[in-house]
């Protein structure tokens, strides 16, 4: 199987990948305990956000920080040029402070690819810029050498399922540039270990409301399913699929089938960017929990737009990228449906 940027698969399954993601994102969860001053203070500081959020979901974003700056910080603070070379090494260094923070939420929001992220990471923003320069400085420093260990350790960890990140970066990248997903396509090796370990932060940390939602629904990409030529789906209402189950093997009709037995909605979506869109998605989903099945580098975004619309989420990720309109081929993607039934508790 051809595997593009990243690759759950080891041998034929994916059943070690969530092993291993079980017990980094442990180490991890260790690494963002030494937060948790700083996390009182901004309780202590933030209103209502102070309340309906755990440490763990705060210890996410501060890490998100770090590595977020450490890979766009320089670019996003640079002044007369905003354009974003991957592959040009630094050479310049720009100090974080909350002046730069902000300038770089400013600059992720302008991608398009962290419109979430960035709302949450705004509050810290706003808390810290509101802190005396050397209380700045010390938070500031600190979230960057948690960044800098998750990075080094991350590598060490999850590196055998990311492997191909860097050579895609080098040698397919390039024909993104000047395209609208320069930046989707453009993430770095560390990001990829970010949404992995977010996405079991928040498999964690949103596991009971999720279980005690009285409707599930499973959200799967269409690019699960066989080689369009193939494919007998049929557009039932205008952006609404329905599977006819044409292949016993297509991964549509797998969890299509489960979903019949074991009473929960399975919704296929056209494309990564209609997910939770629109402005009913709180209602279409009200009292339900929701299992969304995407690509890795998109998990933490969509995690955090079901988190502001209310909607209890869990996620299962893609076993590797396929989808024609990202990646430099298209091919049939999968997901390991013993870790969809695990997550599911059927
Ligand atoms: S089983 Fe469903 S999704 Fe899969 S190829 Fe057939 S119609 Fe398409």
């Amino acid at each position: 199987m051809e595997s593009i940027t990243y690759n759950l698969l080891r041998g034929q399954s994916s059943d070690q990948y969530y092993q291993d993601i079980s017990t980094f994102t442990d180490y991890t969860i260790q690494l963002l305990a030494g937060f948790q001053g700083v996390i009182k203070s901004f309780r202590d500081l933030s209103g209502q956000r102070g309340t309906e959020d755990s440490d763990l979901e705060y210890g996410l974003e501060l890490l998100t920080i770090g590595i977020l700056w450490q890979v766009y910080g320089p670019f996003a603070c640079r002044e007369a040029d905003s354009s974003f070379p991957q592959q040009e090494k630094l050479h310049f260094r720009v100090q974080f402070q909350s002046s730069n923070l902000k300038q770089l939420l400013k600059w992720l929001l302008g991608t398009g690819e962290f419109t979430e992220t960035t709302k949450r990471l705004q509050a810290w923003a706003a808390f810290l810029s509101a802190q005396a320069a050397v209380f700045q400085e010390r938070i500031l420093k600190e979230v960057s050498e948690v960044a800098a260990r998750f990075t080094t350790q991350g590598k060490l960890a999850l590196g055998v399922y990311t492997k191909n990140v860097a050579s895609f970066l080098e040698v397919h990248l390039p024909a993104h540039l000047g395209k609208e997903d320069y930046v989707f396509c453009g993430r770095r090796e560390e990001e990829y270990h970010l949404n992995m370990v977010g996405a079991e932060i928040m498999n964690r940390a949103f596991q009971s409301s999720f279980l005690l939602s009285k409707r599930k629904a499973v959200l799967i990409p269409i690019c699960l399913r066989q080689p369009k030529t193939n494919c007998q789906m049929q557009e039932c209402s205008q952006g609404e699929y329905h599977c006819r189950g044409c292949s016993e093997a297509c991964p549509v009709n797998k969890v299509t089938s489960l979903g019949e037995e074991d009473n929960f909605q399975v919704v296929i979506i056209p494309h990564e960017s209609m997910v939770f869109a629109g402005n009913n998605a709180a209602s279409v989903f009200q009292n339900t929990g929701v299992v969304g099945v995407a690509c890795v580098t998109t998990l933490l975004e969509n995690g955090w737009k079901a988190k502001a619309l209310g909607i209890p989420v869990q996620c299962v990720p893609l076993d590797y990228s396929g989808c024609k309109s990202h990646w430099h081929s298209g091919i049939s993607t999968n997901l390991n449906l013993k870790e969809l039934s695990r997550i599911l508790d059927i």
